[in-house]
């Protein structure tokens, strides 16, 4: 499992909170700390980790509540949202040239699987309909370049080689007007790695900008490498200034450092990441997928978006107040009716979570088909009727001709103002007895 440790470390932080009706100053505390704990754990930088359990913690104290969704819920939805920011937010695309080939350079230290990618980005790029070429830039390493040439062939995209005796700017003119002959859409240069940073390499990759103006410079990092990711970042944005990272190597046990790091560290973001040494094995990056799979928590997630969309606050305490003032009328009715109704899909993913009743699907069905029969004895109604219910409680004329209107009979019109009279009185006993109470849920 990608970033397991890290996954059971933030559980930690949720059961903490578990029993509690709202977060608070206090309480945040704990489950705080493990959160901070977990993250150090996963290798993200300190003021990374610093800034984030800042953020977490304003957000979460003070929040209002969510009928229906607990506080480690919206703990979990809070940690989430940071998550997708620390990572950056949006998808970064690639970005490709106007016209002429778009160049690709691809920049990184030795052993970080520059050259896989290489291949990797040429068959992703491929299969998006683009024609490709690769440039065997890496005269540092012989090997590299029969490796590439051998993944070139794999997935049959032409591979531009020089041997090792030409001067990387010069393999990389030579690559690119041979490109520009054969009408290419990508060119990926390949560059030599070393095993640190230093100063050869740097200038060998400033003379190679210099002659294929890149239209993206690519830091193909480890993903193991954890924090020290956000610094190699830093320090090749700094000296050749890069566009955005790939990281290499997520399948292995990585701990999640830097994926967690890299952009907020260096400000730039992670396009695309190696999940495998296939040549199927590169994706883009989506900060919010990432978040998702870190926390293991999708269906928690959709929950609470779901119930934040359906339980609009301000509604509920107009109603609330409505309801005390003994004013609740068929408007209301409806209102009311039509958000049970709505909390019927909610109710599938309310399944889904452990320890929450299961709601059948014939009980979503009768909700919904409740739903028509109300909307239409009350669309029957006029405005003055729907608004003074006792008007049709006082009036077998009036429940007559709602009926015929609506298509129901008499006897649900009854039915149903009897309903909306036994209500006022439950919900002002109910009220009564929770001091300051959410809305009691309606059952029919
Ligand atoms: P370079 O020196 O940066 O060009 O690195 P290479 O492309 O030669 O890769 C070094 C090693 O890492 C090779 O054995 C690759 O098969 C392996 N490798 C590259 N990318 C990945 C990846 O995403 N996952 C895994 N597990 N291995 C990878």
């Amino acid at each position: 499992e990608m970033f397991g440790q890290l996954t059971s470390g933030l559980e930690a932080a949720w059961s903490k909170v578990k029993g509690e009706e709202l977060l608070t100053k206090e309480n945040i505390v704990e489950p705080m700390r493990d959160i901070r704990r977990a993250l150090l754990e996963a290798d993200v930088s300190l003021p990374v980790v610093r800034r984030f359990v800042q953020a977490v913690t304003d957000q979460a104290v003070g929040l209002g509540v969510i009928r229906g969704v607990r506080p480690d819920q919206q703990l979990v939805k809070i940690v989430h949202d940071e998550l997708v920011k620390l990572m950056g937010g949006e998808f970064s695309e690639l970005v490709f040239a106007k016209s002429g080939p778009t160049v690709i350079l691809l920049a990184g230290l030795q052993g970080v699987g520059k050259t896989t990618v290489c291949a990797k980005l040429a068959n992703y790029l491929k299969k998006q309909g683009k024609s490709c070429m690769l440039v065997a830039g890496d005269v540092y390493r012989p090997a590299a370049i029969d490796q590439l040439a051998i993944l070139g062939k794999q997935v049959d995209v032409p591979v531009y080689t020089a041997g090792t005796d030409v001067k990387p700017s010069e393999i990389a003119r030579q690559g690119l007007e041979e490109a520009k002959k054969k009408n290419i859409d990508v060119v990926v240069v390949d560059t030599a790695g070393r095993l640190q940073i230093n100063k050869s390499m740097m200038d060998e990759l400033k003379e190679v900008k210099q002659v294929l103006n890149p239209t993206e410079i690519l830091l193909v990092v480890d993903a193991m490498t954890g924090q020290e990711a956000a610094a190699l970042v830093t320090t090749f944005n700094l000296e050749i200034g890069i566009t955005g990272a790939i990281l290499s190597k997520l399948d292995g046990d990585s701990r999640g450092g830097a994926a967690l790091s890299v952009k907020e560290v260096s400000g730039k973001p992670i396009k695309l990441v190696g999940r495998g040494e296939r040549m199927e094995d590169l994706e883009p990056f989506y900060p919010d997928r990432m978040a998702g799979r870190i926390l293991g928590m999708g269906d928690v997630l959709s929950f609470v978006e779901k119930s934040k969309e359906v339980m609009q606050q301000e509604d509920a305490e107009e109603l609330q107040k409505k309801i005390m003032s003994a004013k609740f009328d068929f408007n209301d009715f409806l209102k009311q009716t039509r958000s049970v109704a709505r909390m019927g899909s909610v109710s599938r993913v309310i399944g889904m979570i452990p320890g929450m009743a299961k709601v059948t699907p014939a009980q979503i069905r009768d909700a919904e088909k409740n739903l028509q029969i109300t909307e239409a004895m009350i669309e029957a109604m006029t405005p003055e009727e729907r608004e003074k219910p006792e008007l049709l409680a006082e009036s077998p004329e009036r429940r007559k001709r709602v009926a015929q209107d609506s298509g129901k009979t008499e006897q649900q019109v009854s039915q149903l103002v009897a309903q909306i009279f036994q209500m006022r009185v439950r919900m002002k006993n109910l009220l009564g007895v929770m001091e300051g109470g959410s809305m009691p849920a309606l059952s029919n």
